[in-house]
């Protein structure tokens, strides 16, 4: 090695520049166990740094090694030359203490690129006198003990030049003497350099004394020294390489250190960002669209079609509506035939739209009193009906649709009517009352020709009844057919009898008549089954229209419960786009929130690691296999973070979809984990966790290896 116009200043920001060595001119030989002696701060750690590659020396140095200038080489060349060249030995031992003392020493090989063996960590082992203390904790050790696992770890990479900075500074005279010899045994055919300021050490030890003062060389024992290179070793000096498990356990020692602050901050980083993802979950909600998926999923067969006007709500100053619900009055109106037309023209008309009217009575017609009906009723094994739910216009073709068998015909105008089979069970029990007269009704064909009194009900709820006059209060109508709707008494139970319920939205118990009987129509009954596929876009179309504040809206078993009004379900959706609107904004705070969070503790967690990267920064490690560690500790909080979100977050969203089912009375999910947020979530996360990492990589990336070893060492 020879060392020509060495000088090296120190240009701290906050202070004076400072020349640690000035103008150093020597040669040092292949072997043999030189001292650098001198009293504190006269530049001896300088000179050992600068010429191991810690540190660059100033500009118009040299310090040539197996035929390179060292100053003239980058970073990461010395990276190179200490991972092929070099061993140390700190007076801080500088062992990293998350691992026992086999993974120390295997560590610098591993650094190599080598496999470590158990006989080559054996054989150091017994070199420095420490056989069967591989699986020992580093924090086990004797302050002389650890000094010989470190210089252990020297031998084992079988390095050109061991250099040692004040190794027995933190040992007794013995332990010292101990160490000391063990360097000077080395020293047969390895360059050992030595920084001491033990005058005794170096007369006992050293082959060759330079005395530093001040940055200068005030003495040299053998000045004379030839630069012969002839026998150095031209080795290739190879990159390092850091294997994942090394990475991965000193990386996230750091988080065993600290027990606490990560089990707080994982839990803080978990709870924001779940809430966050339940947040965007929430925002994402499209109440229409898990109805059309509902309609699918529970295989309804059919619906009802309503038409409202929508008022804006004059009854202001209400909280609910302060937050966003409640803003409109729904007034219900009758679908007029242009309203049927455009629905029915706008899809296929597979959709078999049937129009119903509103309740209506026959009972002055039935021979027999409510009171005896209503002994037969619980005790027949037909469903037997008292009352009629409505009108219904059915043309042939959707009666054959929905399988209804026909005895007779529909009927062809106002006078006419069709029967359904549970009236016709009741007159078949009690006989038909006719002019005064009472008839028995055995078979379909008995009842076809009678006429029976229809009598409309006036109870609508306020609803205005569709009536273009030809229904007076009570009118007299032929039965010329019975339209069997396959309603038994099972049926019946799941559409309770007119009298008890506003919205009977279903094919039975209802009275046919001919299609100009009215004007107007109360609601629509929309069969789904024969075109299930246009079903969506019909949907979406139904949803979306808004004539003048007039809009129509499904009603079916699923969006009420029997009980509710067919508000319930409009009347939530508009609270779910006020909640929308509301996680929107908590989702963006959580979001900012996490973030900092995240970062803030992937940066934290890190920093705390300068001193095992440090440690492999000397034996020769680069910054890609120092940033290693920030990352494989890092990912690790991420999978953490991430897995734990998303598992809280599916959670939550099951939570929250029971609450706003509950409360909108539907009987289907409005709240389901959505798919995006596997993506979302990862996105934000790991960008979250890379952000957490730049910041100490780029700190990393601008400190000298010495820096980074000092700073370490502080801590
Ligand atoms: P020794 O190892 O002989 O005690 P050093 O080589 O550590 O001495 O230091 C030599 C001089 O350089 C001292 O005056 C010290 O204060 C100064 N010095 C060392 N490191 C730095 C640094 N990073 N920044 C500024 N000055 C430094
Ligand atoms: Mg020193």
């Amino acid at each position: 090695m020879k060392i020509t116009n060495l000088s090296k200043t120190y240009r701290p920001k906050k202070s004076l520049p400072v020349q640690a060595l000035k103008n150093a001119n020597f040669c040092l030989a292949d072997c043999g166990m030189v001292f650098f002696l001198g009293k504190s701060g006269s530049g001896k750690s300088t000179l050992l740094n600068v010429l191991s590659g810690l540190d660059k020396a100033d500009n118009g140095s040299s310090i040539e090694v197996s035929g390179k200038d060292l100053c003239k080489l980058t970073k990461s060349e010395l990276d190179d030359y200490r991972n092929t060249c070099c061993g140390f030995v700190f007076q801080e031992y500088n062992l990293i203490s998350e691992l026992n003392v086999e993974e120390n020493i295997a560590l610098a090989i591993q650094l190599q690129g080598q496999k470590e063996t158990n006989n080559n960590v054996k054989e150091v082992l017994t070199k420095v006198g420490l056989d069967g203390y591989e699986k020992r904790k580093v924090t086990e050790l004797s302050g002389g003990q650890k000094q010989r696992i470190a210089i252990a770890r020297a031998l084992i990479k079988d390095p050109d030049i061991i250099f040692a900075d004040e190794p027995t500074g933190a040992l007794d005279k013995s332990n010292g003497d101990n160490v000391m010899s063990l360097l000077k045994e080395l020293s047969k055919d390895k360059l050992v350099i030595v920084v001491s300021h033990d005058k005794e050490y170096a007369a006992t030890y050293g082959d060759r004394i330079i005395e530093l003062e001040d940055g200068v060389i005030i003495n040299d024992s053998a000045s004379d020294t030839p630069c012969n290179s002839e026998n150095a070793s031209h080795k290739q000096w190879n990159k390092s390489k850091l294997p994942l498990k090394p990475a991965l356990k000193i990386g996230c020692s750091n988080f065993k250190r600290h027990p606490i602050r990560l089990i707080i901050t994982l839990i803080m980083s978990v709870i924001t960002f779940s809430l966050f993802g339940l947040s965007i979950n929430i925002s994402m909600m499209n109440p229409y669209k898990s109805f059309i998926n509902a309609v699918y999923e529970k295989n309804l067969e059919y619906t009802a079609i309503y038409k409202y006007q929508e008022v804006e709500n004059s009854n202001t100053g209400t909280f609910d509506q302060l937050i966003g619900g409640d803003k409109f009055v729904y007034n219900e109106l009758c679908l007029s035939k242009s309203d049927i037309n455009l629905l029915q023209n706008k899809y296929d008309l597979q959709l078999n739209l049937i129009c119903s009217a509103y309740i209506d009575s026959f009972q002055n017609s039935i021979a027999a009193t409510v009171k005896q009906l209503n002994k037969i009723i619980p005790i027949s094994s037909d469903h037997l009906s008292l009352f009629a739910d409505g009108f219904m216009y059915m043309s042939l073709s959707e009666c054959r649709n929905m399988n209804f068998e026909i005895t007779g015909r529909l009927p062809e105008n106002e006078n006419e009517i069709a029967i359904n089979e549970c009236m016709l069970n009741t007159f078949s029990v009690a006989g038909i009352k006719e002019n005064g007269q009472t008839y028995p009704i055995n078979s379909a064909g008995d009842i076809i020709g009678h006429s029976i009194s229809v009598l409309v009900n006036t109870f609508t709820n306020g609803k205005p009844m569709p009536n273009n006059g030809k229904f007076g209060d009570s009118d007299i109508k032929t039965i010329v057919g019975v339209v069997d709707t396959g309603c038994d008494k099972k049926c019946s139970e799941s559409h309770p009898q007119s009298s008890s319920i506003m919205y009977a939205e279903n094919y039975h118990e209802k009275i046919f008549i001919s299609e100009n009987c009215f004007d107007e129509w109360s609601y629509i009954l929309c069969n789904i089954t024969p075109n299930k596929s246009n079903f969506k876009s019909f949907a979406n179309f139904v949803f979306d229209y808004n004539n003048n504040n007039n809009v129509f809206r499904f009603s079916n078993s699923i969006m009420t419960d029997g009980n509710m009004e067919i508000n319930a379900f409009y009347r939530s959706i508009d609270y779910i786009n006020m909640d929308k609107n509301l996680y929107t904004y908590i989702g963006i705070i959580l979001l900012i929130v996490s973030f900092v969070f995240m970062i803030n503790f992937v940066a934290t967690s890190i920093f705390g690691q300068t001193k095992q990267i440090g440690i492999i920064t000397s034996l020769g490690a680069n910054f890609r296999q120092q940033c290693k560690i920030y990352l494989y500790s890092s990912f690790i909080i991420a999978v953490v973070v991430y897995l734990l979100s998303i598992i809280f977050t599916a959670v939550g969203s099951v939570l929250y979809n029971n609450y706003i089912v509950d409360f909108s009375n539907v009987s289907f999910d409005l709240l389901k984990f959505n798919p995006a947020l596997i993506i979302i979530l990862f996105a934000i996360d790991f960008t979250a966790i890379i952000l957490g990492c730049i910041l100490p990589l780029k700190r990393l990336r601008k400190m000298s290896s010495v820096e980074i070893i000092n700073k370490g060492a502080i801590k």
